[in-house]
């Protein structure tokens, strides 16, 4: 089979996403980018996670034409391949309707610098206008809301996370998640204290070494 380690991580990571309570049912998908080939590793479309194996995970080339694979690739294959084309530094994106991410995405607010863990994402995690699911106007409408970030919120969707692998697109989607919960909890509260943008930066920069 032809990318099968890739294809089980694709596998794996799907199910670790529903474990973490990320996604529910069929929602959410996820992909990677191999560094050698350039294919990308796409989870199926409406198969629920814990049946998915390595023989449903779609390889795509870098245009969205089906390389290996019967099942039908995700019906946001659009963003997973503009996200691939806009950056060159991303090896995965992972996409989830987790529930205070997409509590904010349907208040259509961004979430800003209210706890360190933002800059697992940037200084902010941007809203994307809304399009409907599985459109090129989605594609587009996430590929430029991203910009230099590692996330961003899909308008009365979800949301999306990037990185240089699998690993860091789901930590990055799972820490924004948390920070998701904390502003939303701390706006119910009172207005939240933000971290201003010097020490954002020194976050940023504590983050690049972090675990290394
Ligand atoms: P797929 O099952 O086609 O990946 O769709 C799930 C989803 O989240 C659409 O936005
Ligand atoms: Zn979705």
């Amino acid at each position: 089979m032809k990318l099968e380690a890739q294809r089980r991580a694709v596998v794996q990571y799907g199910k670790k996403m529903l474990a973490a309570g990320l996604t529910t049912g069929t929602g959410g998908n996820l992909s990677l980018r191999d560094p050698e080939t350039g294919l990308i590793a796409l989870t199926p479309s409406g198969v629920e996670y814990p049946v998915i194996t390595e023989e449903d995970v779609v390889l795509l080339d870098p245009e969205g034409a089906v390389v290996d694979g019967k099942r039908k690739p995700s019906s946001e294959a659009g963003f997973h391949l503009a996200l691939y084309k806009k950056r060159a530094d991303i090896g995965a994106v992972v996409h989830t309707h987790s529930v205070y991410a997409t509590t904010l995405a349907c208040l259509h607010w961004e979430i800003p610098p209210v706890h360190y863990l933002i800059g697992f994402a940037g200084k902010k995690v941007p809203l994307a206008p809304y399009a409907t699911f599985g459109t090129e106007a989605l594609a587009e409408k996430v590929a430029d809301g991203i910009a230099d970030g590692n996330a961003v919120l899909l308008a009365n969707h979800g949301l999306v996370a990037v990185g240089v692998d699998l690993a860091s697109a789901f930590s990055c989607a799972e820490e924004i998640e948390l920070v998701a919960r904390i502003y939303y909890q701390a706006r119910c509260a009172g207005p939240p204290r933000l971290i201003d943008d010097a020490e954002m930066d020194r976050v940023i920069e504590q983050f690049r070494t972090y675990g290394k």
